[in-house]
């Protein structure tokens, strides 16, 4: 059942704002007690060990309690948009990603129709007719179903990889529930929590023990930065412990397959997003991570940033980020040693930027059914 005590006096985030949510009150995220959606769906955006040809399972939530003024997706933070969205059609919506057998649905508060209305009983890419191969140490474009002598159809109408949610945190007491129900529907896919990083240590122990797989963002490690982009300085001392906490209960992302054969199932995946004129931030977030973890710490090294609206508007990180920036940062990448490393060639594929007032398929690049371009940081 959902329990909205934690929306009366909102501390679900370091913003701490204690307002009450329920009454229909707003802090800094912008949304209240109600669960606001703005896209469920197979999403090959993702990193391939998440995404495979299957896809990733992705809920986009509307608002965050971070709100950088950069944000990729500001539709989301800024703008709202999204469908107020009830528990009960949530997961229906969810399980018509994630078939689960017919007989999983007994005894289930999910209307039986959701499961019997599945085309295919869930699966593991591992099944599938998928070549195997693998680009570890390849100079080329690292796996990806795109480009890939793949067929499309391979994976198609199968159970998505995971089911992702991705700027989770304010709705945290629905999600509990959500995740509750998916469960006892007979759903056994992994969940993933893919967050901002600012998120209060407390809750994540309480997230960690129901999600299996976290993929947290290390945006900043420069306390002027963070105050700059989001209008907090904390942020750097957030992130840092609220990753410790979660590799130490839930150790490195496994299994670490580059080629996207294998699915992910637990662990953690820190992302950084190259931010343009920022490679000092880079490198000191690279440090602060090796510091703390290692070289065997599975990271994400993104290229993708875009000139969202408001950077025009405040005149600030206008373009793209350059060669010679986003090389100074793989060259730090090497010199740390870090061995699980996920990088992009290229500022990115359009076709993943989405458009949230396309709710039933913001991203253009789902349709072609590709993963982001990325490939695994050279081994030698
Ligand atoms: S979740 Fe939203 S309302 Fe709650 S503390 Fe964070 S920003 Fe404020």
């Amino acid at each position: 059942m959902l329990d909205l005590e934690a929306y009366r006096h909102c501390e679900l985030c370091p913003r701490r704002c204690g307002v009450d949510r329920t009454a229909g009150q707003r802090g800094f995220c912008g949304e209240s007690a109600e669960l606001r959606i703005a896209s469920i769906g197979a999403h090959f955006g993702e990193e391939p060990p998440l995404v495979g040809c299957e896809g990733s399972g992705t809920v986009f939530l509307t608002g965050c309690s971070c709100g950088c003024f950069f944000c990729q997706n500001y539709q989301l933070s800024s703008e709202h948009l999204g469908e107020i969205l009830g528990i009960e059609e949530t997961v229906r919506r969810i399980l018509e990603l994630c078939p689960v057998p017919a007989h999983s649905c007994a005894g289930s508060p999910v209307p039986a129709h959701s499961c019997a209305e599945s085309p295919v009983p869930a699966h593991s890419c591992a099944e599938s007719p998928v070549p195997a191969h693998s680009c570890a140490g390849s100079p080329v474009p690292a796996h990806s179903c795109a480009g890939s002598p793949v067929p499309a159809h391979s994976c198609a109408g199968k159970s998505v990889r995971n089911i992702n949610l991705v700027t989770p945190d304010h709705f945290w007491p629905h999600l509990r529930e959500i995740i509750r129900q998916l469960r006892e529907a007979g759903c056994e896919l992994p969940f993933v929590w893919n967050s901002s990083g600012y998120s209060r240590v407390e809750l994540l122990a309480q997230q960690a023990e129901i999600i299996d797989i976290f993929l947290p963002d290390f945006k900043y490690a420069s306390p002027e930065l963070a105050k700059r982009c989001m209008g907090r300085d904390d942020y750097p001392e957030v992130a840092r412990a609220g990753i410790r906490l979660l590799v130490d209960r839930k150790g490195f992302l496994r299994p670490f397959d580059e080629t996207g054969e294998m699915a992910a199932t637990r662990g953690v995946l820190v992302r950084h997003l190259v931010l343009p004129g920022e490679v000092e931030n880079s490198l000191a977030v690279l440090d602060q991570l090796y510091e703390d973890h290692g070289p065997m710490l599975p990271i994400s090294v993104m290229r993708q940033f875009r000139p969202m609206p408001e950077c025009l508007r405040r005149n600030q990180f206008t373009r793209l980020v350059s060669d010679e920036e986003y090389s100074r940062v793989v060259a730090h990448v090497r010199e740390l040693g870090f061995t699980r490393v996920f990088i992009q060639p290229d500022c990115g594929d359009e076709n993943f930027v989405p458009d949230f007032r396309h709710a039933g398929e913001p991203f253009k690049g789902n349709a072609q059914r590709k993963v982001r371009g990325q490939r695994v940081e050279d081994r030698g």
